[in-house]
């Protein structure tokens, strides 16, 4: 049996998820719920309207412009004539509706851009507590999606910002990943600075060899990661290590991806050098992040495997700004050397089929949330379209997390993570940094023209 329930969309109740409902409206659901024993169908409609739509699947705009979306999903999409009359209608004028954005790549407990060193400075929980603040604001800037590619943590804060997110207590993105990277002795994530007589922790797991490495494994999978993140080849951002170099050879990168995959574990695998690309992906890796020295013929062979190309451009951009790292000169000489034909090897993996996905590299307690949305500005650059940059960071993004049979397009039946940017993104895709609406399964946390803070969600008080 059904109950229609009459709730202003802000406030309606979740089952199982009530963070975004008033104690009482929650008191008044958990009784409905359980005096009839069934679901609750909502009676209000959520009706967004606008001037365009971007579904993510299409290569043209969609001829809708209206996109219905009840309880957590999109029910119906088309024009005017569609809107229920019951509907909460939200009028977004000059604006584009398209799915949430979903960032690959992310180190939400990073502080600082001097990663190495950061770590050591802040407890876990802080970590945690500061992330929260950072990933809400990621979230209101349109980003409904992000993974995990290890952290600036020695502990396992970023799978307690997962679990306290995914039930209900906090509002924040949706969350996947890997709680830590997995480096060689004297690799990206080991701390490379000190005399041999300090010992300290790294912020990555350091395993030699194919059995230390699945020991690894296995501790990530125990305390909630799921993927595994490996530092392949060196970095660019650590000191002591060179991107050129290859770290792991190819039996442990086969026993990583061994170990991994009986626990139905994917794995990212961190390489620039083309001979650390071509292992990982010869080992089965699912995405390679970075790919930065990538050669044709490994590009290929990515698009027939359907290897995932992950290539975190704009990182390179955010850290040509004076003297940022421990490692400054690795990233000046990139810019200067690098970033050109890097550009060019990103077009040409477009070109040849390869999966690309938008992923930042950055943290949010390094990087503003506004700043994120410069990575498709950087895939425009480069000559991809902007459609396709788009999809990059929405369907091929969920399709790369394994979310696309529920996330990523806007179509009827999926979840309702939509964003509204003004204009036209495709005219301008820069748009994509002045998100004015957005929807998280189902319920806007933001809306134009609205202020205040939404009832049940405990935000940071600076969040815009
Ligand atoms: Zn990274």
């Amino acid at each position: 049996m059904s109950v229609n329930v009459a709730l202003n969309s802000q406030l309606r109740p979740r089952v199982g998820h009530d963070k975004f409902s008033k104690p009482r409206l929650l008191v008044l659901a958990t009784a409905l719920v359980s005096l009839c024993g069934g679901t609750i169908a909502y009676a209000t409609p959520t009706a967004l309207v606008a001037a365009r739509v971007i579904d993510g699947r299409s290569s043209t705009l969609s001829r809708a412009t209206v996109v219905v979306v009840e309880g957590k999903k999109i029910i119906a999409m088309g024009d005017r004539s569609i809107i229920p009359a019951n509907a909460d209608v939200i009028e977004l004028g000059d604006a584009t509706l398209m799915p949430g954005m979903i960032n690959v790549h992310e180190h939400p407990l990073m502080s600082s851009s001097d990663y190495q060193n950061a770590h050591l400075a802040t407890s876990s929980a802080y970590k945690a507590l500061t992330a929260l603040a950072g990933l809400q604001k990621l979230l209101l800037a349109g980003w409904t999606g992000v993974r995990v590619m290890g952290d600036a943590d020695v502990g396992y804060a970023n799978q307690d910002l997962r679990r306290v997110i995914d039930a209900g207590l906090f509002l924040g993105p949706r969350m996947s990943g890997a709680a830590h990277y997995l480096s060689i002795t004297g690799g990206g994530g080991d701390v490379n600075y000190l005399s041999p007589e300090q010992t300290v922790r790294p912020d990555g797991l350091i395993a030699d060899g194919p059995e230390e490495i699945r020991k690894a494994i296995r501790n990530e999978i125990k305390y909630g990661s799921d993927w595994t993140k490996l530092l392949v080849t060196g970095a660019f951002e650590s000191v002591g290590d060179d991107p050129r170099n290859v770290a792991f050879s190819p039996e442990e990168l086969k026993a990583a991806v061994e170990e991994s995959a009986r626990h139905r574990v994917p794995v990212a695998a961190h390489a620039h050098a083309t001979e650390g690309i071509r292992q990982a992906v010869r080992a089965g890796v699912r995405s390679i992040e970075h790919g930065t020295y990538v050669d044709d013929e490994t590009l290929h062979e990515m698009a027939r495997r359907g290897t995932f190309l992950v290539p975190t451009v704009y990182l390179g951009d955010y850290y040509d700004q004076g003297d940022q790292l421990r490692a400054q000169d690795k990233n000046d000489e990139y810019i200067k050397n690098g970033r050109a034909d890097f550009l060019a090897t990103i077009l040409r993996a477009h070109q040849y089929g390869v999966k690309l996905a938008i992923g930042l590299d950055l943290g949010v307690g390094i990087a503003d949330p506004s700043v994120y949305a410069n990575e498709f500005v950087v895939f425009v650059e480069a000559g991809i379209p902007p459609m396709a940059a788009i999809q990059a960071g929405t369907r091929v993004a969920a399709e790369l997390l394994r979310w696309d049979d529920r996330l990523g397009t806007l179509e009827i039946g999926k979840l309702a993570d939509i964003i509204a940017v003004p204009g036209n993104p495709l005219v301008d895709i820069t748009a994509l940094r002045q998100v004015s609406m957005v929807m998280l399964d189902g319920h806007v946390v933001k809306r134009p023209g609205v202020s205040q803070p939404i009832a049940g969600i405990l935000l940071a008080a600076n969040a815009p």
